[in-house]
C-alpha cells in the first residue's frame, strides 16, 4: 500500500520497539522534515495482532497516559503475538492538547479512510486505516469526552442495528469491564471504528471522562480496562481471580438521545450525570446575561433515559451538545 510515511520499525520482529512513524511535512521553519508519531511494537512469536490507539482526539488524556504506560510496562515475554501502540495517533493535536490538528485543522476520527497524498491527518489516518489496520484481528481505540464533555466512563462499539447486534462486538465491548458498555448504530463512516470494521477487525472504542482533566478513578478503569482487553484479543493468559466489573449494557439511539442548544446562552442544567430523564422534561434554560430582562429558554429531553454525557462549559452556541442519554438493554 502506497503511503508517504514511513519507519524503522520492524513488523515481524520479536521484542519490544518503540519508535516513530515519520510523517513528511515541509514547513517554513524545516524545508525537509518530518513530524515523529510516537509507535511501539511489543511481539513474541506466532498470535493475534492488535491495535491499542489514543490521542486520536488529541484533548483526551486518559488513553493517552494509559497506552504511555502499558508501552514502558508491558514485557514481550507476557504476551503471544503482536501488539502495537499508537498513544498519540494525531501527534500535532496531541502535542497541543487540543482535538483537531493545529497545522491542517484534521479531526482524525472525521478523516478516516484517509487519503495517502492529503493533509497530515489524513496520511495518518490512511496509514492507520491500510498498513495497521490489515494486520490487525482487533482494535481499541481510546477516546474521553475532551474539554467540552465529560462521560460517565463507558466502552463502547458500534452495531448495524440493536435488533440483531455483532455477538463478536458486544462481547469485545463487556470485556472492557468499564462501568457503562453501550452499543451505537453504525451511521458515521468516518471514524476509526469504521475503518476497523471496514477492515474485519472487532473494533471497541471508549469514553473515559473527559473535561480536559484525568482522574484517579478514570486512569484505574483505563488501566483495567487496557489489560481486560489484552486478555480478551487473546495476547495474554488471563488472570484467574482477578475481579472484573459487570458493565452496565445500554444503548445510544439517534438524534432523540441527543440534547442540543437551540439558540446560544449560559445553559443553567436541572440535570446531573448519572440521572434518570424523561421525554419532555426539562434539562435546562439558556441564560441571557447580556440581555437581563430576556425570559431564558426552556430545553427539553427528547427521550427517556439516563444521562451518561454532559456539556461543562456554560457558554453554548446554536447546534451545541449539552448531553445525551443511554437506555439499559437486556443483551
Ligand atoms: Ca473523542
Amino acid at each position: 500500500m502506497s503511503t508517504r510515511l514511513t519507519t524503522d520499525l520492524d513488523f515481524d520482529k520479536d521484542g519490544k520497539q518503540v519508535t516513530y512513524l515519520r510523517l513528511p511535512y515541509s514547513s517554513n521553519v524545516s524545508a525537509y522534515g518530518w513530524v515523529g508519531v510516537p509507535i511501539a511494537q511489543i511481539k513474541n512469536g506466532k498470535g493475534p495482532t492488535v491495535l491499542f490507539m489514543a490521542g486520536n482526539h488529541g484533548d483526551e488524556f486518559e488513553g493517552q497516559i494509559t497506552l504511555a504506560k502499558l508501552i514502558r510496562r508491558l514485557d514481550p515475554k507476557q504476551v503471544q503475538g503482536r501488539l502495537i501502540v499508537v498513544p498519540m495517533a494525531n501527534f500535532p493535536a496531541a502535542m497541543a492538547g487540543y482535538r483537531t490538528s493545529p497545522i491542517d485543522a484534521g479531526n482524525l476520527n472525521r478523516t478516516f479512510p484517509g487519503d495517502p497524498n492529503g493533509t497530515l491527518t489524513q496520511m495518518i489516518a490512511h496509514y492507520i486505516e491500510e498498513v495497521l489496520m490489515p494486520m490487525c484481528s482487533g482494535l481499541l481505540d481510546m477516546h474521553s469526552g475532551g474539554r467540552t464533555l465529560h462521560y460517565i466512563p463507558s466502552a463502547l462499539a458500534a452495531i448495524e442495528s440493536i435488533d440483531k447486534p455483532d455477538p463478536k462486538h458486544l462481547a469485545a465491548v463487556k470485556a472492557f469491564g468499564a462501568p457503562i458498555a453501550y452499543l451505537v448504530n453504525f451511521g458515521e463512516n468516518r471514524t476509526s471504528s469504521a475503518g476497523g470494521r471496514r477492515k474485519g477487525l472487532v473494533s471497541v472504542g471508549t469514553e473515559l471522562g473527559g473535561t480536559g482533566q484525568v482522574s484517579p478513578e478514570t486512569l484505574k478503569i483505563a488501566e483495567e480496562g487496557a489489560q481486560n482487553m489484552l486478555e480478551h484479543f487473546g495476547l495474554v493468559e488471563a488472570k484467574p481471580g482477578r475481579n472484573k466489573r459487570q458493565s452496565r449494557v445500554m444503548y445510544v439511539g439517534g438524534y432523540p438521545y441527543y440534547v442540543h442548544a437551540p439558540t446560544r446562552g449560559w445553559f443553567e442544567p436541572l440535570f446531573d450525570l448519572g440521572d434518570t430523564v424523561k421525554a419532555g422534561q426539562t434539562a435546562g434554560l439558556i441564560q441571557f446575561i447580556d440581555e437581563p430582562m430576556r425570559e431564558p429558554v426552556p430545553v427539553t429531553f427528547g427521550h427517556d433515559g439516563v444521562v451518561i454525557c454532559r456539556r461543562p462549559p456554560v457558554q453554548v452556541e446554536r447546534g451545541d451538545c449539552i448531553a445525551h442519554l443511554a437506555t439499559d438493554v437486556n443483551l
